[in-house]
């Protein structure tokens, strides 16, 4: 049911490419087969007379059922199976409180997780080489996958990002060089590029939190500078963990009382079209939305205001909202995506509360005060000042004309009232509450 998206495919087929040159380099190789997994693996088991099979985890719900599934039949024909565990620092099911329950709290779970990292063991270096591929196995080349759009609409794309392990290693070693000790102060600041840009990188396997761990040891002098930067991937540890032990919130509040919040029915789906576009009006939500389609990310403060106008002020289910993500994103991760949208509609584990309505206004004003961000990538406001970029409809006629807006023309109109929708999103929370 979570296929890869759109951006998820680009990537993809880049990562394969990388995967492909360095298995070549050290004297190996990558086969690639089309078809069923559990088929095509006991066909390639049986071509080259193995006897172990080896794989590392994933935990989205439904990989977990198939990689079940192919385990056990592999087992039955006589194969021995190992998987372990390079995508997360812990096992979903190795932190739980002293009841023995999975965690709903974040600041709880990471207080176990962070005591238990001095305990990890380091991530093992690549191998120099690998025994060659045996000849008689073929594979196909990844362009046949077809993963790469039939319509060139890629360029933002291929302009913001070096998919693979190697394009992986060098934006952590940029980022852990120097950004990392300013991370703290500025990670909320949208127009400057403060944080690592690694949750594509992670999300493919490209790199892994272990790694990050020890290499960050080794490149701050300190730990305690990067804490809070450890601190986030403890948030993607507990996404992880709240998705493995409550499979269905991908598609379903964890708050049940959310089942019967009244979401908008009236012109829902000009709303939707809006948002996706970047043609809401508001600004700072448009500029990500904006962001998001050229480049396939945004900025996580952005996200959450994005996220919230869609939920709170449209009254969009935040399913609509996250589909969307999981299309447009090249960080698209199912245990991310859904706490990143349960969280700010205020229905998952450990979430903002529902009354809890950002006004993008007020965080432009805050995390962008001079309107960087927005111009960058909203340039039809570049001609409005600070205190109007935020808000260009409270900007008088005379003010607008200098600039060079007309709202309704250049620039939408806002498609809600910020006042009037925070009012009738409380009183639907009131309802079910
Ligand atoms: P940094 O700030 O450098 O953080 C380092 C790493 O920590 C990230 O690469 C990421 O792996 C992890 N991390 C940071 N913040 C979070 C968080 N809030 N939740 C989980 N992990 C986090 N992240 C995804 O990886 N995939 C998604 O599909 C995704 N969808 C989101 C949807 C919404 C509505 C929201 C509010 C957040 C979402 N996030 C998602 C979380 C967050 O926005 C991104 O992980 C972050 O912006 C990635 O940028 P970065 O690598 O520069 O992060």
């Amino acid at each position: 049911p979570w296929q890869p998206g759109s951006a998820s495919r680009w990537w993809l087929h880049r990562s394969l490419s990388a995967l492909t040159d360095s298995l070549r380099r050290r004297g190996s190789g990558l086969i690639i087969r089309s078809g069923n997994s559990l088929d095509q693996l006991l066909r390639i088991a049986s071509s080259c007379a193995a006897t172990h099979v080896f794989w590392n985890r994933l935990y989205e719900p439904a990989i977990v059922a198939r990689d079940s599934r192919i385990k056990q039949a592999l087992r039955d024909a006589g194969l021995h199976c190992e998987s372990a565990n390079s995508a997360l620092l812990f096992e979903p099911w190795g932190l739980a409180t002293e009841s023995g329950s999975p965690y709903r709290v974040f600041s709880a779970f990471w207080r176990k997780g962070a005591s238990e990292l001095a305990a990890l063991a380091p991530a093992l270096p690549p191998p120099e080489v690998l025994p060659p591929m045996p000849l008689q196995l073929e594979g196909a080349v990844v362009e046949r996958l077809g993963l790469l759009p039939r319509i060139p609409w890629d360029s933002g794309l291929q302009e913001s990002w070096r998919p693979g392990e190697t394009g992986a290693h060098e934006a952590a070693r940029r980022f852990l060089g120097d950004p990392v000790t300013h991370y703290g102060d500025r990670r909320d600041l949208p127009a400057v590029s403060a944080t690592s840009r690694l949750s594509p990188h992670l999300h493919f396997g490209e790199i892994g939190p272990r790694q990050l761990l020890w290499l960050t040891r080794e490149l701050t002098e300190l730990f305690e500078p990067a804490e809070p930067f450890i601190r986030e991937l403890g948030w993607r540890e507990f996404a992880y963990h709240l998705l493995f032990h409550f499979p269905a919130t991908a598609d379903e509040p964890l708050d049940p009382r959310f089942r019967r919040f009244s979401w908008r029915s009236q012109g829902a789906d000009r709303l939707l079209d809006a948002w996706q576009a970047g043609l809401t009006g508001i600004p700072l939500v448009d500029a990500g939305m904006r962001e998001l389609w050229h480049t396939g990310w945004m900025h996580n403060r952005v996200r959450m205001v994005a996220a919230s106008l869609l939920t709170k002020n449209l009254r969009l289910p935040w399913q609509a909202g996250s589909r969307w993500f999981w299309d447009t994103l090249v960080d698209a991760d199912l245990a991310s995506n859904t706490l990143g949208w349960q969280w700010t509609a205020g229905c998952g584990a450990d979430s903002a509360p529902f009354f809890r309505i950002f006004n993008p206004v007020r965080q432009g004003e805050r995390f962008d005060p001079e309107g960087e961000y927005v111009k960058r990538w909203c340039p039809e406001l570049a001609g409005l000042s600070a205190k109007y970029i935020h808000q260009p409809w409270s900007a008088s006629a005379a003010v607008l004309a200098k600039a060079g807006v007309e709202l309704g023309r250049d620039y939408p109109a806002p498609i809600v009232d910020l006042a009037e929708s925070r009012r009738d999103a409380l009183a639907a929370w009131g309802e079910i509450k």
